[in-house]
């Protein structure tokens, strides 16, 4: 298969699994505004199966840039809990190190 092709369809794939949102807004995106994330950043070792792929918003995808996950919801535990919500293909320890991330930050605030 032609590599454009399998690129477009391993995002729609994506965007139809996150609900067609982004995972850390919860914004519903039309999948010509979603763009895809790679939760583990591939700077930071992160590969391109798809349990480490998910659709976000470019706000989202830009402001994440290449924070870990777990950095990420430590700043942003609002994503953290709309990732545990709408990133539902992604690989199980991810979403158990977003949840840790997520309570970390909220009782840290408290
Ligand atoms: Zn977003």
């Amino acid at each position: 298969m032609e590599h454009q092709q399998l690129k477009r369809q391993v995002k729609r794939a994506t965007f139809r699994d996150c609900g067609r949102r982004c995972v850390y807004c919860g914004t519903c995106l039309g999948l010509e505004h979603a763009t895809l994330d790679h939760v583990i950043p591939l700077s930071r070792g992160g590969t391109h199966h798809p349990g480490n792929l998910v659709a976000a918003c470019q706000p989202c995808n830009q402001l994440k840039g290449s924070q870990l996950p777990h950095e990420f919801f430590a700043r942003y535990p609002l994503a953290g809990q709309n990732f545990m919500r709408f990133a539902r293909a992604v690989h199980r320890q991810l979403k158990r190190g977003a949840r840790r991330a997520v309570s970390l930050a909220y009782a840290q605030a408290a």
